[in-house]
This record gives structure tokens, C-alpha cells and sequence, in this order.
């Protein structure tokens, strides 16, 4: 393999911290050349935000880079070693078909992890071929770059390449690989390994996720209580927005929740149609343990999984350790509960605080369950302020909620329009629509990418409430099957 001698000719400028952790941490591992490398998609904003030439990854080596065949100068590959709980069942996993390249600092002074996902074997593959297929990673590409649109912290997509490599499904598939930018690939999980295998090793973790994500704890009295409380804080905020958004993870494992609070491991994720806490989309997922109506909890689970690992850091003595923790799973109910609820009210337009807000919200939400609403239509209707011609709008219940809500809305001294410009900033007009998706999905795959350059440049603006996003808008035909998804495709 190459080093590219034209790094600083395209942008890159890397650095490897992660790599400089002991070495349990990961393995050195180079991304395993592929045939005949070419750009599916390329994320030309996020390229120039990161301080790389569009111009340059399109018409020279960007396909090979991204596909792994050619290592640019300064990077370090190496795949992550992590464990985690998969649906309460604790395992020793790490990259299996991921390779992080090093950390590209951008021209803003930012940090970024660059990793390919799909590039190959590693020691941590089990069972698995290292590889990915087209649909799933186009998949992720949209969805998260759409959450990324919605203002909800995510992991980013910088391309999609295919590799002229056939890889075995269900099917023959189409090989491909992503270029995931995250913050970092530091997981909960990542400190499950270390407790579990690596217990020498972790402070040293903790030391590098405060350094390198939560600064400001380094200053704490007990910079490990801090550490644990600004986790806390970032996933209270961030499960809030998904809750806010319809959003569905689909596989909320501890290997899933990123230390930096970013959406990560796009899988079985979806967003929610019709109303209904208990929706699942994964075809995994038979218990329902990640259904939207649980994800808040889950969350919690999974922060106390992270709690543990950090108990012998945060107090010498292990039952004031284990107070500590307690203490601080609780404030995360709270604190999601508190963002989840300003949430609602600003979906509502609501300026300020009042005790019945909640059972205004509450009531709102059931009555949307009843009739089978779709969430985020409803909410796009009330800030329209036109009414929708459903079995909802039309009945006695909501009608008479809709004077509550108008009466709340009333005795507000702010102008109506402030209302208003809340509701326009907190109701997207338009998601990924699961047949929408799928459509461009299925169009990809056959060589016709315009479709989902479409939907991605309607989903890029979700706020703007622009004609021609109403097309994205509409609900899928009723089908006789519900909506599935499958990971680890
Ligand atoms: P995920 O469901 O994507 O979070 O993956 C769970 C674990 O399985 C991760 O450690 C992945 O790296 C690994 N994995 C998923 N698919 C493959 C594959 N095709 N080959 C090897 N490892 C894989
Ligand atoms: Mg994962």
C-alpha cells in the first residue's frame, strides 16, 4: 500500500491520539484493498468543513482513500477494541469492519475521528467478512446526515464508495464502504472493555475521553464524578431530541452510546410514522427492549452500565462510590425528563413554564395514539396552523384539547409570531420517510442515484417549511406489513 505524499494537497492533517493509549486499546490494522474503488456519494460541505479540497477527492485518489486501498500520509489504522451489553447480554466485541484511519484536526481546530466502515477483516471480526453492503451504508449516509439536518448531535457520513467486490447476504450484494467523521469512537463500551480486561488501563481512559471531550472536569474536584455527570448531561440532551424527533435508534447496546453524545451505529434506526411509544422497526428486536417508548430508559440502563465502570475512580471507598453513582443515574431521569418536557412546549410555541404543561402534552400525545396520528405531521400541521383532514383533527377530543392548547397559547404576553418562529425552529417539516428512504435505496442500487440526491438535498433543510419538500411529506400507502429493518447488513 501507498502513502499518499500529496497530504497537505488535499487537506489531510492528521493526528492519532487514540493511538498513543496502551495498546489494549486496539490493534494496528490497515483496511484490506478492494478491486475497483468508485465514489458513490461524497459530502462536499463536510469535506470543506474538515479542510479537505472537494475538488481534489473527487477527481484524484478520494475513491481509494476511502475505500481503504490507499492510506494517506499521516494516518495510523488501527481498529478499537470495546465490549457491551447487546440486548443485556455481555460480550467482548471491537471494530469487526471498521478501521479508524486517526483524527483529522480541521482548519476551525476541531478533532475528528475519520473511520471506514466495511473495510475489511480484523481481529476483532468473529464470525463476520469485515465487509458492508451498499444499501445499508447509503442508508446510514441519509439517516444520519438527516439527524445531523434536524439539529440532533450525530456522527456524520463523508462517502460511500462501492468496491467492485461482491460481498455474500441473503443475496449477492453490491461491496461498499463508508467514511464515517465522529468526535470519537469512545463508547460505553469502551469502558466496559477496560474495567473488564484492562482495569490498569482505566484511568488512563477516563483521562483521555475528559481530555479529549469534557475539558472542563479535568478542573472538578473529582474529575471522574464530573466526567460521569457530563455524559449524563450530553445523553439526557440527546435522547430528548430523538424522543422529540420520532427518532428511533433501533439497537441501543452499550457498544452504540458514544462517551461524546453523538447519535452512533446507524443499524435498524427509523423514524416513527403513526404516534405509538411502542413502535419497533428492527427485526431484531423481538422483546421490544429499543422501541421509542423505552429508549429514554434504556438510556438510563446504559449510563449505569457506565457508572459501574467508573466506581473504583470515583470513590476509594466502594459503597460512597456506588452512592455517587446512584445519585447521578437519577438526575439523568431528570434531566432528560426536563429537556424532553421544553421540548414539547416548544413544539407547542410555548414561551414559558406552567404546572398543566405536562398534562397538556400528555393528553395531546393520547389522544395522537388513538386516532394513529402521525407525529410528525401533527406537529408540522399545528405550525402550518392548518388543520389536516384526518380521523384526528375530526373528532370531539382533540377539538376540545385544541381549546386547552389555544387558551394556554392565550395567555401569553409574547407576540403570537414568537410562538410562532418556536414552532417553525422545533417541527420539521419533513424526515426520512421510511418508503422514501427506501425508494432511493432501491434506485441506488440499480445505478439511478438521482432519487436520493433528491431526498438528501430535501432532507439537507428540514426546518425551512420550502413547496417543494411537501412531496416528502406524505404518509407511505397503507401496507399489510409493518416497516422492518435489519442490522448488521
Ligand atoms: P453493530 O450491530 O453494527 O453495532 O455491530 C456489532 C459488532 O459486530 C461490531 O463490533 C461490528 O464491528 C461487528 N460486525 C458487524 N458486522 C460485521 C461484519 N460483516 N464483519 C465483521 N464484524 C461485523
Ligand atoms: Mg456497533
Amino acid at each position: 500500500m501507498t502513502q499518499d505524499q500529496t497530504a497537505t494537497q488535499t487537506g489531510w492533517n492528521f493526528d492519532n491520539s487514540y493511538a498513543r493509549l496502551p495498546e489494549t486499546f486496539f490493534t494496528r490494522q490497515d483496511p484490506v484493498p478492494v478491486s475497483s474503488p468508485k465514489l458513490a456519494r461524497f459530502n462536499r460541505s463536510l469535506a470543506a468543513e474538515l479542510g479537505l479540497d472537494p475538488e481534489e477527492m473527487e477527481s484524484g485518489d478520494g475513491a481509494a482513500v476511502f475505500a481503504g486501498n490507499r492510506i494517506p500520509a499521516g494516518a495510523a489504522p488501527l481498529a478499537q477494541a470495546y465490549a457491551g451489553h447487546q440486548f443485556g447480554y455481555f460480550t467482548m466485541l471491537g471494530d469487526g469492519r471498521a478501521v479508524l484511519l486517526g483524527e483529522q484536526i480541521t482548519p476551525a481546530g476541531g478533532r475528528v475521528d475519520i473511520q471506514l466502515k466495511g473495510s475489511g477483516r480484523t481481529p476483532y471480526s468473529r464470525q463476520g467478512d469485515g465487509r458492508a453492503a451498499l444499501g445499508p451504508m447509503l442508508r446510514e449516509y441519509i439517516i444520519s446526515e438527516a439527524v445531523h439536518a434536524l439539529h440532533i448531535p450525530t456522527t456524520r457520513s463523508l462517502a460511500v464508495v462501492t468496491t467492485g467486490d461482491k460481498i455474500v447476504r441473503e443475496s449477492l450484494q453490491t461491496g461498499a464502504v463508508l467514511t464515517r467523521v465522529a468526535a470519537s469512537h469512545l463508547r460505553v463500551g469502551t469502558f466496559q472493555y477496560a474495567a473488564h480486561w484492562a482495569p490498569q488501563d482505566l484511568q488512563t481512559l477516563a483521562d483521555y475521553a475528559i481530555e479529549r471531550h469534557y475539558p472542563n472536569a479535568a478542573a472538578a474536584e473529582n474529575r471522574y464524578l464530573a466526567l460521569l455527570q457530563a455524559v449524563i448531561e450530553r445523553q439526557a440532551g440527546l435522547i430528548a431530541k430523538w424522543q422529540l424527533a420520532g427518532f428511533i435508534h433501533g439497537v441501543m447496546n452499550t457498544d452504540n452510546m458514544a462517551i461524546s453524545g453523538e447519535t452512533i451505529d446507524y443499524g435498524p434506526c427509523a423514524f416513527m410514522d403513526a404516534y405509538d411509544p411502542e413502535t419497533v422497526f428492527s427485526s431484531i428486536d423481538r422483546q421490544g427492549r429499543y422501541a421509542y417508548g423505552n429508549q429514554p430508559n434504556i438510556g438510563g440502563w446504559n449510563l449505569a452500565r457506565f457508572a459501574e465502570t467508573l466506581l473504583p475512580l470515583l470513590h476509594e471507598n466502594e459503597d460512597k462510590a456506588i452512592e455517587l453513582a446512584e445519585d447521578e443515574i437519577r438526575n439523568y431521569h431528570e434531566r432528560f425528563h426536563h429537556n424532553w418536557l421544553a421540548g414539547m412546549r416548544a413544539k407547542l410555541g410555548i414561551l414559558n413554564a406552567e404546572p398543566e404543561d405536562e398534562s397538556l402534552v400528555q393528553d395531546l400525545l393520547a389522544i395522537m395514539q388513538k386516532h394513529g396520528a402521525d407525529y410528525t405531521n401533527t406537529f408540522r400541521a399545528f405550525t402550518l396552523g392548518k388543520p389536516e383532514d384526518t380521523p384526528m383533527f375530526g373528532s370531539e377530543g382533540f377539538s376540545q384539547w385544541l381549546e386547552l392548547w389555544q387558551s394556554r397559547l392565550g395567555r401569553q404576553r409574547e407576540p403570537v409570531t414568537e410562538s410562532q418562529q418556536m414552532m417553525r425552529n422545533s417541527n420539521p417539516a419533513l424526515i426520512p420517510r421510511n418508503h422514501r428512504v427506501e425508494e432511493a435505496l432501491e434506485a441506488a442500487q440499480s445505478g439511478d442515484y438521482s432519487v436520493m440526491e433528491r431526498l438528501l438535498s430535501a432532507l439537507a433543510n428540514p426546518y425551512a417549511y420550502l413547496p417543494e419538500q411537501d412531496e416528502y411529506c406524505s404518509l407511505p400507502a397503507p401496507s399489510a406489513r409493518p416497516y422492518r429493518t435489519y442490522c448488521g447488513t
